[in-house]
C-alpha cells in the first residue's frame, strides 16, 4: 500500500513538475523573450503572477513621474554611453600627444571581449518606487512649526504632563526597564589613555565584581576603543572569562559597539563605516558578540546616513538624544519619539531603522526617568551625601529604608507613568548613568542596591500595576515590539540638524571648530583607504608571502585605529581640551606615516612581482609625495632632484578608485629642463611654472619648479610615468613655460630663468584679471574660447577675489567672493565656544589691504592666480585660484584654495567665505549627509542666524533651472546660506570664551591652515524643475567625479633608488565605473554564518551613486562612464565566484553565496561582499 502510494504521488510530480516547466518555457520565449536577462533573480513561482506585477509597478511608475524621468534618462544616458563605447570599455586616455598606437604588454580593459551582463532590475529599486509615505518629514516640520520657547513648568521644554491611574490594569501593567549605562568619551577633558586610568578601567574592574551579585542586575556598555584597551592591558584570564559570561547570560549587553560614538555631522561616512567595522571586528575576533541595538545618547545633533550603516550592519533598533528641543516636543505630543527612520530616497521602506528618541534635555539621571528633574535626580544614588555630589535643584536624593519607601517609589513611578504619555508602547526606558559613571564600587552598591529595594517593593504592590525591572536595550525593545506591531509606528525621514539644547543655543560652531584636524581627518580617511585597497590586492593576488601580508595588516589596522578614535564626537568635532586635541593629532600623523609605509611596500610588491624578495616592515621603496613634518603644520611635497649622476626619475601614480581618473598632475622639479615620458615611453605634453611661496608676502621658491601634465589611471592601477633631465639648449616641443605676471609687488626682483615670460606692470592694479589655461594660453589668455582647447576662464578683481567664470561654452555667471567675519554675543551665557556659534549680528565684511599682492603663472593645462590677502588685526589668507586644461573633464570648475591663520592677537573672530550669485535658488540649498548623498535645506527667517548654519561634510550646492553652483570641500566645515543666490562657508574660528558644555576653556590653539574648494558651475539645457516633495538631491556626474578625486586623490610615490626596473603598469581591475564607489576593502575581517560558523576572509563595500538626470554635461559622461548596478567581483580582485558572499556592512553577518560572484546595486544602495579567503602560510 505504502509503495503504491508513495509511486503514485511520485508520478503525480513529475506530471506538475512537467507542466510547470512547459508552462514557464512558453511563458519565457513568447511573452518575455526581451527583458529575460533582467529576470534572473525572479524565482519560478514568481512568473505567474509578473504580469500582474508589471501592470502593479506600470501604475506606481505613472504615479511618481518625477523620479521616473529622472531616472529613465540617466538609464538613456548609460545606454548611449555603452553604445559609444561598449559595455567594458575605458575611455582611452586623450591628452596621448604621440599620434601611433602602441601595443601594450599589460592587460588593460577594453582589450577584453565583451561578455554578457545580468541587469539590475531598476523597476524594484526603492529610489523609484513610491508603495508608502512618510508620516514625519523633518524639512516640512522645520516649516510648520513656530520655534516657539514657552516655560511647560517642571518640563521646561515640554508640558505639564498628566495621565489616568486606569490607563494600566493587572493585565496591561506599565513595564519599566531601568538601563544602567556609563558614558566614556574617548577623549575629552582628559586624553583616551588618561581616561582608562584614571575611570575607565575601574568601572570594568567593577562591573565584573558587582554585576553577578545579583541575577537581574544590568548593564549597557557603548565604546569598544576603551573595551579592548581593558582586555588588551589589564584584564586577567578570569576577568575576561567572568565578562564573557555576563555577555552570555545577556546581563552585558554591548550597544553600537564602534569603536567610538561617532560624531555625526563632521564625520564622513566612509570613516564611520571604518570606525564601526573596527569596533565589530574586535567584538567578533574576541568575544564571538555581535552587536544589535545602537545607542547614540551624545553626538551633538543625529545624521540620516547613521541609522542606514546601522541598518546594513543589521541593526533592527536605535536610540538618540541629541535633537532640537522644540523637535522633541513636536514629537512628544503626537507620540512620534519613536519611529521608523527611513532614508530621504526610498521608497518602499528597505531602509527604516526603528528609532527611540529621548525626550528630555540631557541622558543623565535628572532628565531620564521623568519629566522632572527635581524628582528624578532625588533617584540618582551617586549623589546620596558624602559622595561630593548633589542634585542642583533643592532636594537630595535619599537612601531608601522601609520607612520612606512607600513615598519614594511613588514618587519615581509617577514620573514614569509621566513619561510612558509620550510614547505608544506601555514600557518605559529610563536610562541610568551619566558621563564616566560607576567607576567607584560604592557607586554600583547604591544604585543597584537602593533601586533592588524600589523594584521589589513596587512590583509587589498589586494596585499600581507597575513590572520594573533592570533591563538591556535588548530587553526594552523587545517588550516594545511585543507590545505595538512595527506598522503602528510612524515613518520619519529627514535628519536633526541643527542641534539647540536651550534657548538660543544653536549647536553650529563645532561644525567648524580646529578646522586643520578636520582636514587632517580626511586626509588620514584617504590614506586609510588607499592603505586598505592596495593591501587587498597585494593579498587577493595569492602570491604575497604570509609576513608581508601581516605586515601590511598590521600598519593598516593601526591606522584605521587612530581614524576611528578621531570619530569620537569631542575629536573631529573640535570639542576636547587643547592637550587632548594634541594627543589625536599626533596619533593621526603616525596613522598618516604607517599608512604611506604599508602603501609604497604594497605598490612595490604589485610592481616587482613575481620576482620579489623578502621584504621588511622598514624598506622604503617610495616616498609619497606628501610630507607630513609635524602633526600641526601643513605638509610639503618633495623635489624630484635630477641631476646629472641621476638624470632620469620614475614616478608610479596609484588610483585608489573604481574608475579611470583623467586629471592634471603637478609635482615638484629640480631644474626647469625637463621632459616627461608616459608608461610606454612615449614623450608628453607638459608645463612648467615656477614655485609661488609666501604667506603673508609673495615671493618665487629657487631650485624647484612645478611639472604639470596630465594623466589617466585605470582603477586600482599603479602607473609609472618617467620625469627626465633634458638638454637645455635643445628646442624641445613638448614642454611649455608658463607665462607670469606680477602685480602690486614693484619691490619684488623677480629671478627666474629667461624660459618664463614675466610681465610685472609698475603702478597698483586697477581693473580685473582673467586667468585661463590652454594651449594658447601662455601671452594670449582669453584667446582660445569656443575652440574646446581650453579651460573656463576666471575673472578676478582686482583685489585678487573671483568676479565670474566664464563657461568652456562662452557664457559669463558671475560668482562673487568674498571674505566676512562675526563677533560673539558676549553676555553672560550667551558667547561663541567650541560647540555654540553665537555672533553678535550679521557679519562685517573682512578688510584686507585693497592691493593686494598677486602672481599669476598661465600655461596649456594649469592657471593659477596666488593673491595674499591681508587683514591687519583680523586673519590673513593666502587664496590661490587655479583652473584646469583637462579635457576628459570639460566643466566649469575652478580649485580655490586658502591657506589663513587667524591673527593670534584676535580675541573673538570667526572667518568665512561667502561666493554671491545671480542663481535664483530663493531659501532652497543642498548639502552633502556625511559625503554619502545630498539633503534638501532651508534658510528660514524665523530661526536664529546660528541656527541656518549647517554641517558641510563634503558638498553644497543652490541651483535655479538653468544654473547651479555646486562647492566641494575638502574639509569639513560650516555652512549657510543666508541670501538667495549665496553660498557661505566658514573657514576658522579663534574664540577666547568657554561656552558652559563642559570644555571650559576657549578655542585659541589655531594653526595656519589650508582648505581646498572646487566651485562647479553647471548650465542645463532645458528647466530643471524638481518636485516640490522631493527632500533630497544629486550631484552631478561631473561634480561626482570631482569630489572623488578630491576625497581620495591619486597617490604620486617617487621611487627613492634607481635600482632595478619596476613594470610600468599594474592594472589588474577589469570594471570601472563613475557611478560604483569603492567604500571599504578589508584585507582581514572575519565573519559568522547564519549557523555560527566562523570565517575569515575580505570584506569589500560599494556604494552605487544617482547622478543628477538635469545638469548632465554630455562630454564628462563620455570620459566618465556611470555602469550598469553589476559588480563582478572577480573583475575587481582574483576570486573564484562561488567565494562571493553577502555580507553586513561591518562583514561579522556573512549571508548566502551571491551567485556567479555578481553584487548588483540599485541607484543609492550600498552593499558589502565577503570574500572566503585565508591568508598563506
Ligand atoms: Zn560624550
Amino acid at each position: 500500500m505504502r509503495i503504491r502510494r508513495l509511486t503514485a504521488v511520485f508520478w503525480a510530480t513529475c506530471i506538475i513538475a512537467f507542466i510547470f516547466i512547459l508552462y514557464v518555457v512558453t511563458d519565457l520565449s513568447f511573452k518575455l523573450p526581451s527583458i529575460k536577462p533582467a529576470m534572473v533573480e525572479l524565482d519560478d513561482s514568481k512568473w505567474s503572477s509578473f504580469e500582474s506585477k508589471l501592470r502593479h509597478i506600470e501604475n506606481e511608475l505613472s504615479e511618481h513621474h518625477a523620479v521616473v524621468g529622472e531616472i529613465k534618462s540617466a538609464m538613456e544616458q548609460m545606454a548611449e554611453q555603452s553604445q559609444e563605447h561598449g559595455p567594458q570599455k575605458i575611455s582611452q586616455p586623450q591628452q596621448r600627444v604621440t599620434g601611433e598606437k602602441k601595443t601594450r604588454e599589460f592587460k588593460v580593459v577594453g582589450d577584453e571581449p565583451p561578455r554578457m551582463h545580468k541587469k539590475v532590475n531598476m523597476t524594484n529599486c526603492p529610489i523609484i518606487q513610491s508603495k508608502s509615505k512618510v508620516d514625519i518629514q523633518m524639512l516640512s516640520m522645520y516649516e510648520k512649526i513656530l520655534f516657539d520657547d514657552k516655560d511647560g513648568g517642571a518640563w521646561k521644554q515640554g508640558w505639564n504632563i498628566e495621565y489616568r491611574e486606569d490607563q494600566w490594569s493587572s493585565k496591561n501593567k506599565l513595564k519599566v526597564f531601568i538601563v544602567p549605562h556609563s558614558h566614556n568619551d574617548p577623549g575629552w577633558i582628559k586624553t583616551f589613555e588618561n581616561y582608562y586610568k584614571q575611570q575607565t578601567r575601574a568601572i570594568f574592574n567593577n562591573m565584573i565584581e558587582k554585576l553577578p551579585e545579583k541575577n537581574g542586575r544590568k548593564f549597557i556598555w557603548a565604546e569598544t576603543s576603551y573595551l579592548s584597551l581593558w582586555w588588551t592591558s589589564d584584564a586577567t584570564e578570569k576577568d575576561k572569562i567572568a565578562f564573557q559570561n555576563l555577555l552570555n547570560s545577556g546581563q552585558i549587553e554591548i550597544v553600537t559597539g564602534g569603536w567610538v560614538m561617532n560624531d555625526e555631522a563632521n564625520s564622513h561616512w566612509l570613516s564611520v563605516v571604518q570606525q564601526l567595522t573596527t569596533g565589530h571586528q574586535w567584538l567578533l575576533d574576541n568575544l564571538g558578540y555581535i552587536p544589535k541595538n545602537g545607542w547614540a545618547i551624545d553626538p551633538f545633533g543625529h545624521s540620516s546616513a547613521q541609522p542606514y550603516l546601522l541598518k546594513l550592519s543589521g541593526f533592527e533598533n536605535s536610540v538618540l538624544q541629541r535633537v532640537h528641543y522644540r523637535v522633541k516636543k513636536e514629537l512628544a505630543q503626537n507620540r512620534q519619539l519613536e519611529f521608523k527612520w527611513r532614508q530621504l530616497w526610498d521608497g518602499v521602506g528597505k531602509t527604516d531603522m526603528f528609532t527611540h528618541m529621548m525626550p528630555f534635555y540631557s541622558y543623565d539621571v535628572p532628565h531620564s526617568c521623568g519629566p522632572d528633574p527635581k524628582i528624578c535626580c532625588q533617584f540618582d544614588f551617586k549623589r546620596l551625601p558624602g559622595n561630593g555630589m548633589n542634585c542642583p535643584w533643592g532636594l537630595q536624593p535619599r537612601k531608601i529604608i522601609q520607612k520612606n519607601i512607600n513615598e519614594r517609589a511613588y514618587l519615581i513611578v509617577d514620573q514614569w507613568r509621566k513619561k510612558a504619555q509620550l510614547y505608544r508602547s506601555n514600557v518605559v526606558m529610563f536610562p541610568l548613568g551619566d558621563d564616566f559613571r560607576y567607576d567607584r564600587a560604592n557607586e554600583w552598591d547604591n544604585q543597584y542596591s537602593n533601586y533592588e529595594m524600589l523594584i521589589d517593593y513596587i512590583n509587589n504592590n498589586d494596585g499600581w500595576n507597575v513590572e520594573v525591572q533592570f533591563g538591556t536595550l535588548q530587553d526594552y525593545f523587545k517588550a516594545v515590539h511585543e507590545d505595538i506591531k512595527l506598522s503602528d509606528f510612524p515613518v520619519l525621514s529627514g535628519d536633526f540638524f541643527t542641534y539647540a539644547d536651550r534657548n538660543q543655543h544653536y549647536w553650529s560652531g563645532y561644525y567648524t571648530s580646529r578646522p586643520f584636524y578636520k582636514n587632517m581627518d580626511r586626509v588620514l580617511l584617504s590614506y586609510v583607504r588607499a592603505a586598505e585597497c592596495i593591501t587587498t590586492q597585494v593579498v587577493m593576488s595569492g602570491a604575497a608571502s604570509h609576513i608581508l601580508a601581516l605586515q601590511l595588516r598590521d600598519r593598516g589596522e593601526a591606522a584605521r585605529r587612530a581614524l576611528a578614535l578621531f570619530q569620537h564626537h569631542d575629536g573631529v568635532t573640535g570639542t576636547s581640551r587643547d592637550e587632548v586635541r594634541e594627543d589625536y593629532a599626533k596619533k593621526m600623523f603616525t596613522a598618516i606615516k604607517y599608512s604611506q609605509s604599508a602603501i609604497q611596500q604594497a605598490a612595490y610588491y604589485l610592481l616587482k612581482q613575481p620576482a620579489i624578495k623578502d621584504q621588511t616592515a622598514e624598506d622604503i621603496f617610495f616616498t609619497v609625495d606628501d610630507i607630513w613634518q609635524r602633526h600641526d603644520e601643513i605638509p610639503s611635497r618633495v623635489t624630484v632632484m635630477l641631476d646629472e649622476l641621476s638624470p632620469s626619475r620614475r614616478v608610479a601614480l596609484y588610483n585608489p578608485l573604481l574608475f579611470t581618473r583623467h586629471e592634471v598632475l603637478t609635482l615638484y622639479v629640480s631644474s626647469p629642463h625637463v621632459e616627461v615620458f608616459d608608461p610606454e615611453g612615449n614623450p608628453m605634453m607638459a608645463q612648467i611654472s615656477p614655485v609661488v611661496t609666501g604667506e603673508r608676502r609673495l615671493g618665487f621658491a629657487t631650485g624647484k619648479f612645478q611639472l604639470s601634465f596630465p594623466v589617466s589611471v585605470t582603477p586600482l592601477a599603479l602607473t609609472v610615468y618617467t620625469v627626465s633631465l633634458r638638454d637645455a639648449m635643445s628646442i624641445n616641443k613638448y614642454t611649455s613655460y608658463s607665462r607670469v605676471r606680477v602685480y602690486n609687488a614693484d619691490y619684488l626682483n623677480v629671478d627666474l630663468p629667461k624660459m618664463f615670460a614675466v610681465e610685472q606692470p609698475s603702478g597698483r592694479l586697477a581693473e580685473d584679471v582673467t586667468l585661463w589655461a590652454g594651449s594658447g594660453a601662455a601671452g594670449e589668455a582669453g584667446s582660445g574660447a569656443g575652440g574646446g582647447a581650453g579651460s573656463v576662464r576666471l575673472v578676478a578683481t582686482s583685489g585678487g577675489l573671483v568676479k565670474a567664470l566664464v563657461t568652456t561654452d562662452g557664457q559669463t555667471v558671475p560668482v562673487h567672493m568674498d571674505f566676512v567675519q562675526y563677533d560673539t554675543q558676549k553676555t553672560r551665557d550667551n558667547n561663541s565656544g567650541a560647540y555654540l556659534f553665537m555672533p553678535d549680528g550679521p557679519a562685517q565684511n573682512f578688510r584686507p589691504d585693497p592691493f593686494p599682492e598677486m602672481i599669476v603663472t598661465e600655461g596649456p593645462f594649469k592657471a593659477t592666480m596666488y593673491t595674499a590677502l591681508v587683514g591687519p588685526k583680523t586673519a590673513d589668507i593666502l587664496l590661490s585660484l587655479t583652473v584646469y586644461n583637462n579635457p576628459a573633464l570639460p566643466q566649469t570648475e575652478v580649485e580655490v584654495s586658502n591657506t589663513l591663520l587667524i591673527d593670534p592677537a584676535v580675541d573673538d573672530l570667526e572667518l568665512a567665505m561667502r561666493l554671491s550669485t545671480h542663481i535664483a535658488n530663493g531659501d532652497v540649498f543642498y548639502t552633502d549627509v556625511n559625503g554619502m548623498q545630498m539633503i534638501k535645506r532651508r534658510y528660514f527667517d524665523k530661526l536664529p542666524l546660528q541656527a541656518n548654519f549647517y554641517p558641510l561634510p563634503a558638498a553644497a550646492y543652490i541651483e535655479d533651472e538653468r544654473t547651479r553652483l555646486t562647492v566641494l570641500t575638502s574639509t569639513p566645515l560650516g555652512m549657510a546660506a543666508l541670501q538667495s543666490g549665496q553660498i557661505e562657508i566658514m573657514q576658522d574660528r579663534r574664540l577666547s570664551r568657554d561656552d558652559n558644555r563642559g570644555l571650559n576653556q576657549g578655542v585659541l590653539d589655531n594653526v595656519r591652515t589650508r582648505h581646498t574648494f572646487r566651485l562647479i558651475v553647471e548650465k542645463s539645457a532645458t528647466p530643471c524643475v524638481r518636485s516640490l516633495e522631493q527632500a533630497y538631491g544629486l550631484l552631478s556626474a561631473g561634480a561626482h567625479v570631482s569630489q572623488q578625486q578630491q576625497l581620495s586623490p591619486a597617490l604620486a610615490l617617487l621611487h627613492a633608488a634607481d635600482e632595478g626596473s619596476p613594470r610600468p603598469h599594474h592594472a589588474r581591475a577589469r570594471t570601472a565605473a563613475a557611478d560604483i564607489v569603492l567604500a571599504a576593502a578589508n584585507a582581514h575581517v572575519s565573519g559568522k554564518t547564519k549557523d555560527g560558523v566562523l570565517m575569515q576572509g575580505v570584506g569589500m563595500t560599494f556604494q552605487r551613486v544617482q547622478f543628477d538626470s538635469c545638469f548632465v554635461n554630455k562630454e564628462v559622461s563620455k570620459s566618465f562612464p556611470a555602469g550598469d548596478g553589476q559588480i563582478r567581483l572577480s573583475d575587481i580582485v582574483d576570486v573564484a565566484a562561488d567565494q562571493v558572499f553577502d555580507s553586513s556592512l561591518t562583514f561579522v553577518h556573512v549571508r548566502s553565496p551571491l551567485p556567479g560572484g555578481e553584487l548588483a546595486l540599485c541607484p543609492m544602495e550600498i552593499r558589502s561582499v565577503f570574500i572566503n579567503h585565508t591568508l598563506r602560510h
